[in-house]
């Protein structure tokens, strides 16, 4: 809530009348987007509902368009930093990144998946035949950067708002030093 500019108190890790003030004010902005451009399936509206607005925004833009397609559902939105850390420790390895090292941490990054009768569809991922196509069509035309697009791992169901580097983005959300459009703005 302070990285989205809407706790003007400290990081002091207690729940006052600040805090409170803030978290109404996170709800009434995830409202005004829903509200604008309509309510998703539950686990896409519950996974919105944890982003940082600034992402919401966009990931909501996104995913309005993708369910006109077809079943998309957003399957991931924020992780805490225990829940990546218990991720990071996970053999097989499902990722490289222990908490604060991943954008989802921000609450910056959403994870879609495609659903056909109910279950979630994985392949194809590649090639012309790509289900993440209009995932990857929809992210370039709304400025959103796309897991497809990166050099380290192909993660295509994988959008994240920007590329600031994850020791500025854990800076600047744990000390409070800065908020998110004060970082994208810089
Ligand atoms: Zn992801």
């Amino acid at each position: 809530m302070k990285f989205a500019g809407f706790y003007r108190g400290d990081l002091d890790g207690l729940a006052g009348p600040l805090t409170r003030e803030a978290a109404a004010q996170w709800s009434m902005s995830h409202r005004q987007l829903r509200d604008r451009y309509g309510m998703l399936d539950k686990r896409s509206e519950d996974n919105l509902w944890t982003l940082q607005p600034l992402a919401a925004l966009k990931v909501r833009q996104m995913m309005t368009a993708l369910r006109g397609l077809a079943d998309w559902k957003l399957i991931c939105g924020i992780r805490t930093y225990a829940e990546q850390d218990s991720l990071y420790k996970k053999r097989p390895r499902v990722t490289r990144a222990k908490g604060g090292q991943s954008m989802h941490n921000f609450g910056i990054a959403a994870d879609v998946c495609l659903f056909v009768d109910g279950k979630d569809v994985w392949t194809p991922s590649e090639g012309a035949d790509s289900i993440y196509k209009p995932v990857a069509a929809l992210a370039h035309k709304l400025g959103l950067v796309w897991g497809g697009d990166f050099k380290s791992i192909y993660d295509p169901g994988h959008v994240q708002l920007g590329e600031l580097p994850t020791a500025i983005l854990h800076h600047a959300y744990t000390t409070g030093s800065a908020t998110l459009a004060q970082l994208l703005q810089s």
